[in-house]
């Protein structure tokens, strides 16, 4: 059994940028909590449709094709449901529209832990640059969370609609260069491995994504002695 005393939450939002991005970034994580009785919904910002270097793309083929991977792996992983708000990819900014969309999915699912992009991050681990979509998905879904969801006001069609006001308990947020929270996936690293697998579009090489992802999971894990780990900045919202 794990021994990071990570409890079980009844329901999880897991709001992302991209297909394939939950997969590298929270997917052993989500496997866990499924298998230990968790809901967990993922909401797609895009359906990544730039996700191609071949100019000559059909970029809505591309993103019909990236949609059906994303849905594959979620099954794969035991997810409730899939729903994708069809911004277009590579163009994604923190816009009061798109707040408004992911209130609104808050307000609907009620999750305690939302999971997404670390906003603050430009530069992961001064590796590579975060991608643009990742930092306005995080900031909204963190301004969504904080405090939109939570007073009434905000969006008051909401609760015209009969949608009441949500407190998320908490944050988690991948793509971090402040992991606070390191979670044991040894119980899930092969199913990560097999969701991520689902996005066959996107690798020349599948075989060496997956050793690099083994290893990346496996040296993280070693700070704090598992066989292998997924790190969040993990942040507790006051009641
Ligand atoms: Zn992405």
């Amino acid at each position: 059994m794990p021994d990071d005393k990570l409890p079980t939450p009844e329901r999880v939002l897991v709001v992302a940028a991209h297909p394939d991005d939950i997969e590298f970034g929270a997917a052993g994580t989500v496997a866990r909590w499924v298998t230990e009785g968790a809901v967990v919904h993922y909401l797609l910002v895009t359906r990544g449709d730039k996700g191609s270097d071949d100019p000559a793309t059909d970029v809505v083929a591309l993103g019909e094709l990236r949609e059906r991977e994303q849905r594959s792996a979620a099954t794969e992983i035991g997810v409730d449901g899939v729903d994708f708000l069809d911004e277009p990819d590579g163009q994604v900014e923190p816009s009061l529209r798109l707040r408004e969309r992911i209130t609104h999915a808050i307000r609907s699912f009620r999750p305690e832990v939302v999971m997404t992009h670390d906003p603050t991050v430009l530069f992961v681990n001064n590796e590579w640059v975060n991608h643009p979509d990742h930092r306005a998905v995080g900031q909204v879904a963190v301004d969504a969370v904080f405090p939109t969801a939570r007073d009434p006001l905000n969006f008051r069609e909401h609760l015209e609609a009969g949608l009441e006001a949500w407190k998320v308990a908490e944050l988690f947020l991948w793509s971090t260069n402040e992991a606070n929270q390191l979670v044991d996936i040894g119980g899930t690293m092969e199913r990560k491995i097999d969701a991520l697998r689902h996005h066959a579009s996107q690798f020349r090489s599948f075989d060496e994504i997956a050793r690099w992802v083994r290893r990346r999971s496996e040296e993280l894990g070693e700070r704090a002695g598992y066989p292998a780990a997924e790190g969040f900045r993990r942040v507790t919202l006051a009641r």
